[in-house]
Parts: C-alpha cells; sequence; structure tokens
C-alpha cells in the first residue's frame, strides 16, 4: 500500500510532544511491514539530529496556490535511520513560515499551516504516485480532509482514502472563513463552522470529510464522546462516530531501549536489570544532587500546560520531600504565567540536595531520566493517551498516573486495579486534588522497602509488549476498509 503521512511533527527531527513519536514510530513500522510510506513534515530551520542529517533537495520548484496566486516549494529528503525517510516541504513564500525558530506558537500559526497542507497536495498531485491513504494528523493537517474532495484535486484522489488521528481535542485550529478562501476551498463550509461562531473550525472540518476519524487510545474514544472531553465538538463526534474509533499509541521500542540507548551511560534489560541503578548515581551527580542509596528517585517529564495537571506536579513536589523521595522535573511551559512559577520553584530549589527542575525540552536528557527514575508520575486532567508512562515501563521506571483517557489503558494499580499482581505495573489515582497525590505517592513509597516485590513490578514493566506491531495491524485494517 502507498501511504503518505502528513503531520506537523516527526521525532527526533520535530518534537515538541508525542505526536511526533507516533508520527516515527508509526511510519517506521508501516515500512517494516512492508509498505511504501511518505512522511511530510515542513522543513523547519530548528530540526534537530543528534548525527548530521544528509537532507537531499529532490525538487526546487513545485507550484503550490495560496492567497490567489502560485508560489514555489523546494522538496527535501532525509533518511533518519534505515526504516524512516521523511520528505520536507520548504515553501519559497516571502513569509518565511518554517524559519522562525520554533515549531509552533506564532500568529500566523494558522497561515504556516494551512499553507503548508494545501502545498503537501499540490506535490502529491503532481507526483507520480496515488496515494491509497493519506493519513493526517490534528488540526495542522485536517484541511487536507475537506480540499483534497473539493475541486481540482477532487478525481485525482477519489480513490485515495484520508485518515485523521486526533491526537487532542484541546487544539482545533479555529480561524476566519477567509482562511479557506486563502487556500482555495471552494467546498461547503457550514458543516465545520465553530459551534455558535461565524468561525470555521479545521478539525471539525477533518471530522465531517475524512472517511475514518481515529484517537489515540480506546477511553479517551469514549471520553471525547462526552460533553466534557469533546471540548465544544459533541454534536459532530456524535454524528460521526460510526467512521470513529480508538487505536492505543505503539512505542518505537528501536528508539527507545534501555539496552542500546544511546543517550544514556549505562545500558540494561529486564535481565539484567542491576546496571540501571548506575543511571541513577549518573544523573543525580550530573544534577549536583545527593546521592541517597534509600531514598527512590521520582521524575516527571513533561510539557507544563494545564492538562498536564501542573498544580498536582506542585504537589507531589512537596509532598516528595516531606516523604523522604526525591524529585526531578523536567518541563517546558510555552504559557508565560506558569513558566514564571515553574521559573521560582526551579530558583527556591537550585541547591536543595534533592529537587531540581529543568525547564527546558531536552531531549538526550529526558532519556538519561527515564533510565535513572525509580518512579515516573505523571497527574494529567486529561491525556490522550500518554507516552511518557510507556517509556518508563519499558526503562523499568514504575508509573504513577491519573487513571483517565491512554493512561488508563496502560497503567494497572498493584492495589487497586483488581488485577492479580503479576498483571499489574504502576499506581493510579483517581482525583485530580492533592489528597490524592499525597494518598499515591504515600503507597508507592511504602511499596519501595518490599525490594523483591519492586523488582518484580519494574521487570513486569519492561517485559510487557508496547511496540507498534499490534496498533499498526489495527491502522492497516482501517486503511483497507472501504470508503
Ligand atoms: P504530549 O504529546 O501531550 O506532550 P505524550 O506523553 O504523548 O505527551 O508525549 C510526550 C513526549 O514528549 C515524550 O516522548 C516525552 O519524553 C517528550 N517530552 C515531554 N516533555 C519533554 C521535555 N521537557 N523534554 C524532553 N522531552 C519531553
Amino acid at each position: 500500500m502507498h501511504i503518505v503521512q502528513i503531520a506537523s511533527e516527526v521525532a527526533p527531527i520535530a518534537k515538541v510532544g508525542g505526536l511526533a513519536d507516533v508520527m516515527m514510530g508509526l511510519s517506521s513500522e508501516l515500512t517494516r511491514k512492508g509498505h511504501d510510506v511518505s512522511v511530510l513534515i515542513p522543513k523547519y530551520d530548528c530540526l534537530t539530529a543528534s548525527h548530521d542529517l544528509q537532507l537531499k533537495k529532490i525538487l526546487s520548484d513545485v507550484p503550490s496556490y495560496f492567497q490567489g496566486t502560485l508560489h514555489g516549494n523546494s522538496i527535501w529528503q532525509a533518511k533518519i535511520d534505515d526504516s524512516l525517510t521523511v520528505t520536507f516541504l520548504e515553501p519559497h513564500h516571502a513569509k518565511r513560515f518554517f524559519q522562525r525558530g520554533a515549531i509552533y506558537g506564532f500568529q500566523d500559526d494558522i497561515d504556516r499551516f494551512l499553507y503548508f497542507s494545501r502545498a503537501c497536495l499540490d506535490y502529491l498531485k503532481a507526483s507520480e504516485k496515488t496515494p491509497d491513504v493519506i493519513h493526517i494528523h490534528d488540526w495542522e493537517a485536517a484541511s487536507i480532509a475537506f480540499l483534497i474532495r473539493d475541486g481540482e484535486f477532487k478525481e485525482r484522489f477519489a480513490k485515495t482514502k484520508v485518515v485523521l488521528t486526533i491526537h487532542n481535542m484541546d487544539y482545533q485550529g479555529r480561524c476566519g472563513p477567509y482562511h479557506l478562501q486563502e487556500i482555495g476551498y471552494t467546498g461547503e463550509k457550514e458543516s465545520f463552522r465553530h459551534p455558535n461562531s461565524t468561525d470555521v473550525n479545521l478539525l471539525k472540518g477533518g471530522i465531517v470529510y475524512a472517511d475514518r476519524v481515529t484517537t489515540v487510545s480506546p477511553t479517551y474514544a469514549k471520553e471525547v464522546l462526552t460533553d466534557e472531553g469533546a471540548k465544544g465538538l459533541l454534536d459532530v463526534m456524535l454524528q460521526n462516530r460510526q467512521k470513529f474509533s480508538g487505536i492505543l499509541n505503539g512505542l518505537d521500542v528501536r528508539y527507545w531501549n534501555p539496552e542500546s540507548d544511546a543517550f544514556i551511560p549505562h545500558h540494561y534489560s529486564a535481565t539484567r536489570i542491576e546496571p540501571k541503578k548506575e543511571n541513577k548515581w549518573a544523573l543525580l551527580k550530573e544534577l549536583g544532587m545527593k546521592r541517597k542509596d534509600d531514598a527512590p528517585l521520582l521524575a516527571s517529564v513533561t510539557r507544563l500546560v494545564p492538562q498536564k495537571g501542573v498544580t498536582l506536579l506542585k504537589a507531589a513536589l512537596q509532598y516528595s520531600l516531606e516523604l523522604g523521595i526525591q524529585f526531578v522535573l523536567l518541563g517546558a511551559a510555552s504559557d508565560p504565567r506558569i513558566e514564571e512559577e515553574f521559573v521560582e520553584l526551579a530558583h527556591e530549589y537550585k541547591n536543595h540536595p534533592d529537587v531540581r527542575l529543568i525547564l527546558q525540552n531536552q531531549e538526550p536528557l529526558a532519556h538519561r531520566l527515564y533510565a535513572a527514575s525509580d518512579l515516573l508520575i505523571v497527574p494529567s486532567i486529561f491525556e490522550p493517551c500518554g507516552l511518557t508512562q510507556l517509556i518508563a515501563l519499558r526503562y523499568g521506571s514504575i508509573p504513577i498516573v491519573r487513571r483517565t483517557g491512554g493512561l488508563a489503558d496502560t497503567v494497572f494499580d498493584i492495589q487497586t486495579s483488581g488485577r492479580a499482581f503479576v498483571e499489574t505495573n504502576g499506581f493510579s489515582f483517581d482525583s485530580a486534588d492533592v489528597e490524592s497525590v499525597r494518598a499515591v505517592l504515600m503507597r508507592a513509597y511504602q511499596f519501595w522497602s518490599d525490594k523483591k516485590g519492586w523488582n518484580q513490578l519494574m521487570k513486569q514493566g519492561m517485559s510487557a509488549d508496547y511496540s507498534w506491531n499490534k496498533p499498526v495491524e489495527e491502522y492497516l485494517n482501517l486503511y483497507l476498509l472501504p470508503i
């Protein structure tokens, strides 16, 4: 099958969150299963690479339509590894849409990603091969679902199936109706008008026009069919529920592998777990924290946004100190108010022997933290899937999560899940309040003294299968369903 994946991120070179990991893991696994997979993202000037990214220009002037006229685009390609080649679209547009030093956060984000989406279709239209499936992700690529059924694209892609995956209902791409004119869309717009407004909602348009719509875990798929979870889009979700499903994300287990991870100093596995400790001592030393043989190390690797439970994270820090747990937070904030709060906290604890807050997005440090920590907390208010708990499990760091969305589908509490111990892998709590955080930390700390049980729990987490193998089968089934 010829499958084209289109999104705003792909790991490890253009990553803000889990979307990037999904693009990498899903696309690599589809390629390994023998499919012809293209991954299309913008050519950002801030692509990051641990090795030299060998970019090759394959086309230098692909025309695409925007705001009434044609603009040129260069198309580049680079091999990320044996199973992943990424195609980059570089607009020649005077606004230098992707030469801004960051992936998101600009006033004209709508224009940037509408331009990109339309240009992807213009590029694909000019290509020889016709995709069997175009799989688009989030609002940034959602307009492809309706553009492709309009005007000049309609016939060319009549047999191409469009699958939309929603990675987070919070981000919908709300804009003015004139934005649709910019990309030359002439079709019906009424069905994707933002509820009670004259605005257009790009994600809604994607939901209405895509042939299949998915989200990233079965529990989140149920939550977005409720008033609270649908974030204003309940009606359209219910109207389209027959083409909607939840497929749990996998993990790229080649990239996230404590046996071979190039970012961690000491490699280990479920059957050779002892070197994990060395990673902990190395990290505590690196961060100038005290080495304590009897204290667990609790980590958080997160974007600092309300969704991730910032108040609960702060409570986790306080209670960790009370209980004698060491705590490291690696978190990046985009909201200046939240950033300020955490900068203050980071400053307050900057010389503390048991706490560090590192307010950055740092891929290598994230790997060292998963490898070093004994516990990882994910107290999200809502969580479409969540990958940090899966990575933690793979690295023998026991997850503590709030039971919501994909966290509820992947973490099973040793006491409250109702499962036999051998079928559990962590700790969870229900209420999004600080008392629940305190109680769950207390339970985890008590369990810490049972060294044998702890080791067993680590091994159970490390040896489970979180790979893309099964989710990819589910996506393939979906790709094969008739339009
Ligand atoms: P989301 O996509 O909502 O941010 P996920 O749990 O799905 O959350 O995915 C988070 C991904 O981003 C993981 O790969 C995690 O390691 C990474 N990540 C999150 N915050 C940071 C950070 N501050 N530094 C480095 N990596 C981070």
